[in-house]
């Protein structure tokens, strides 16, 4: 999940608490990241970056699970776009779901970006450093030292009071 919009630091909390309503299980988190805007207008603010594992109940699907997430992005402010990847309060993307591939209009699982995206492969590494996207013969954490933007990932301070309370990754 990303947020460069507003209190970025609350929205984010707040996404976390929606989300571990529909995990069956503790949720985990990563680290939060501070990460420069990639592909976004010149001028956009920084972001936050976090990344959260679920586990959801047997009914649930890839696409039930998008709706939900488009849900929670909308509850925490997030507004239609009207600039490709301007500033938002809230992005909440679908990075794997299992071992699920999809190609529809909707819907592109694993996430079609999230293999060269530091900001991305950074707090996955946190979740698990051997996770293989679907399809990749790579780990997260060997994909991540590959990428150019690495360095423009950083920590967010190391406040406890700032995350949730089963955060893993030191
Ligand atoms: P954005 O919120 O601007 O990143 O884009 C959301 C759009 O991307 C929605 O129209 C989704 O249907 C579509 N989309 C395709 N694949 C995914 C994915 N894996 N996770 C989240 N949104 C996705």
């Amino acid at each position: 999940m990303g947020s460069n919009l507003g209190d970025s630091l609350s929205t984010i909390l707040l996404a976390i608490g929606a989300l571990e309503k529909l995990s069956v299980t503790p949720l985990k988190s990563s680290r939060f990241y501070s990460t420069k805007p990639v592909d976004c207008p010149l001028g956009s603010p920084d972001f936050i970056n976090v990344a959260v594992h679920l586990t959801v109940s047997s009914e649930e699907t890839p696409e039930s699970l998008l709706i939900k997430l488009q849900a929670i992005e909308k509850s925490l402010g997030r507004q239609l776009k009207t600039i490709h990847n301007e500033a938002r309060s809230l992005d909440l993307d679908l990075i794997l779901f299992g071992n699920e591939i999809r190609n529809s209009p909707q819907l592109t699982l694993p996430h079609p970006r999230a293999h060269f995206r530091a900001f991305v492969l950074t707090p996955l590494a946190d979740l698990d450093p051997d996770l293989r996207l679907t399809g990749m013969n790579e780990t997260v954490r060997a994909l991540k030292q590959k990428c150019s933007d690495v360095e423009l990932v950083t920590i967010v301070s190391n406040s406890q009071a700032d995350y949730p309370k089963n955060r893993i990754g030191g």
